[in-house]
């Protein structure tokens, strides 16, 4: 049998860990859909955006949320994936030591430094979270709370706007 390119036993390589990582997770919608389905859907928007179609910023894409949302570290991911990915992976992880409101205060402080790559996975991730609100809400969330997200969103993606500019 011909072997696979080595950039995609390098992504399936990626959705196993993540896969695995995340297995005991849910979304937080009322459809409760496993949580790889979030990572697909944010590694499917940054293979379709122009700037996104490089090895290392898609297993990011896939990883994006592992180091925030599982007990594995910045190391983990560098051990298997390199210190590149584990650094855009890092550079999207908020500090859930911090209380909520620090924690988003960070995340707007952070955005303008954000390296290109990691921008592309964040913007995607946004995306991502944006449709999972439309389509499957978490129970419980007014038309308020929906669009309070919303505004965060916007607030979020505004800090980052124009930063490759600066670089
Ligand atoms: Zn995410």
């Amino acid at each position: 049998m011909k072997s696979m390119p080595g950039d995609v036993t390098r992504l399936t390589e990626a959705l196993v860990f993540a896969a695995d990582a995340h297995r005991n997770q849910r979304r937080k919608g009322a459809a409760q859909e496993p949580y790889i389905n979030h990572l697909i859907e944010v590694l499917d928007i940054v293979a379709r955006s122009s700037r996104g179609a490089n090895s290392e910023v898609l297993v990011a894409a896939i990883l994006h949320d592992v180091v925030e949302d599982t007990p594995l570290s910045y190391d983990d991911v560098a051990k298997t994936f390199g210190p590149r990915v584990a650094t855009i992976v890092r550079e999207n992880s908020d500090d859930m030591s911090l209380p909520k409101d620090e924690r988003r205060r960070a995340r707007m402080a952070a955005m303008p430094h954000k390296s290109t790559e990691a921008r592309i996975v964040k913007m995607a991730d946004v995306i991502s979270n944006l449709r999972a609100v439309a389509v499957s809400p978490p129970a419980g969330w007014g038309a308020d709370r929906k669009l309070g997200y919303l505004e965060g969103c916007r607030q979020l993606i505004d800090a980052g706007r124009g930063a490759d500019q600066v670089l």
